[in-house]
């Protein structure tokens, strides 16, 4: 039985773990924290990432604990909405421990190996801190945007940051599907419905690397005069309950592999949150690969997961890093991109919005 090492247990380290066991290959997931524990709050799950999620056999446990995301809005300080679509195929918002334990649970703990930090890592051996190494018939590395592969690549700051968080009950109205971002001048919310009504909401604004974040009165300041669902979600928030984050990203990839090193999830293509498709590309990596693994010889693996996937990454890469400009970036720069995205006609924003949220089929491309 062919063996995978897959180095680091976060989502694409997961999915990609299934994806492998699935098609009958030994896997070994190893991951230096001592407990697979969520980092953030929640994620949205796109049509695409739904497709991923089926392919792989987690979308029913994963929506049992989501909620659905039926349309999407962005919109200015005000309410007044820059552009709003229905989403007809199924999405949902989860939280990132449900999404996690759905994985675990489809992978099996016994395929992981925590407290286990890798050092070296190479074509087909790994080497742990303690010394131990470690053979394989090939590596993978889903070891995040600093992953041990991706060290000729360096993350940059991208100008943006603030803090997350999962709400408990919000009072007021139900949000009945709606994914929402508010976007001012250098700042923007967002917020989305999770089960029970709680919420989970993020502030983002332009600020340097240094710059302390926004505590919760901070934010219960900066939200006056915005929607009210806006306020809704702080006022049902706990100050122990915020996260914050500095948003880091690389430029597009020009390989997902790294001399013979497959790369999923971040360590492919670490791209800014402006499209919450990150995660939703990782579970596309492990679709993927769950078609590709069984139907081309080892030596072919990596070749054919560029051919079918790297096209697809870059453009999400480039297109996250673009859409930051809605609330970020010089003023003239968020004016016009406001402008046009109000402007374009509804038939080009749906298409792009449908190639987006539409997983390729990856099984009629393998070659
Ligand atoms: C503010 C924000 C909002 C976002 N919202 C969304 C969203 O709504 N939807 C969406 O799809 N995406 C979203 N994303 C992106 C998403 O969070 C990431 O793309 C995703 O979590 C990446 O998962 P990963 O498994 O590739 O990497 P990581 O989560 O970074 O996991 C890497 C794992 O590898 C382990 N590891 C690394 N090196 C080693 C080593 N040497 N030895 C052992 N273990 C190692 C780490 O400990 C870690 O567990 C958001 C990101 C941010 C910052």
């Amino acid at each position: 039985m062919p063996k995978a090492i897959i180095v680091g247990g976060g989502i694409a380290g997961l999915a990609s773990g299934i994806a492998f066991a699935d098609v009958g290959w030994d896997v070994a997931v190893l991951e230096r924290a001592p407990r697979i524990e969520p980092l953030g709050a929640a994620l949205s799950l796109w049509p695409n990432a739904c497709a991923a999620m089926s392919s792989i056999g987690v979308l029913s446990a994963v929506s049992a604990g989501g909620a659905p995301i039926t349309a999407m809005q962005l919109a200015t300080r005000d309410g007044k909405t820059i552009l709003q679509r229905t989403i007809s195929d199924q999405a949902m918002m989860s939280t990132r421990a449900s999404l996690q334990d759905a994985l675990l649970t489809a992978l099996g703990s016994e395929r992981v190996r925590l407290d286990c930090k890798v050092d070296h890592i190479a074509n087909n051996r790994i080497e742990l801190a303690g010394g131990e190494t470690m053979t394989c018939d090939l590596v993978v590395d889903p070891g995040g945007i600093r992953a041990l592969s991706g060290a000729k690549s360096i993350p940059s700051y991208a100008g943006y940051g603030g803090v997350l968080a999962l709400s408990g009950k919000a009072d007021g109205v139900e949000l009945k599907g709606l994914a929402a971002e508010y976007w001012g001048r250098d700042e923007r919310f967002g917020v989305f419905e999770l089960p029970e009504n709680r919420r989970y909401w993020f502030y983002m604004r332009s600020q340097s690397a240094e710059t302390a974040m926004p505590s919760l009165a901070m934010c219960r300041k900066a939200a006056e005069g915005w929607p009210e669902s806006v306020a809704q979600a702080i006022a049902a928030t706990r100050e122990d309950a915020l996260i914050p984050f500095a948003i880091h990203a690389k430029p597009p990839p020009k390989a997902l592999n790294a001399d013979g090193i497959l790369q999923v999830g971040d360590a492919a293509h670490a791209m800014e949150p402006n499209l919450g498709q990150g995660a939703c590309q990782a579970l596309e990596d492990a679709a993927a690969l769950q078609v590709i693994v069984p139907n081309v010889t080892l030596e072919k693996i990596a070749a054919e997961y560029d051919r079918m996937r790297l096209k697809r990454a870059k453009m999400f890469v480039r297109e996250s890093a673009q859409a930051r400009y809605g609330a970020h970036g010089p003023k003239t720069i968020q004016t016009i991109f406001r402008a046009a995205l109000r402007t374009i006609p509804t038939s080009i924003t749906e298409r792009r919005m449908q190639g987006m949220h539409t997983m390729p089929d990856y099984l009629a491309s393998v070659r």
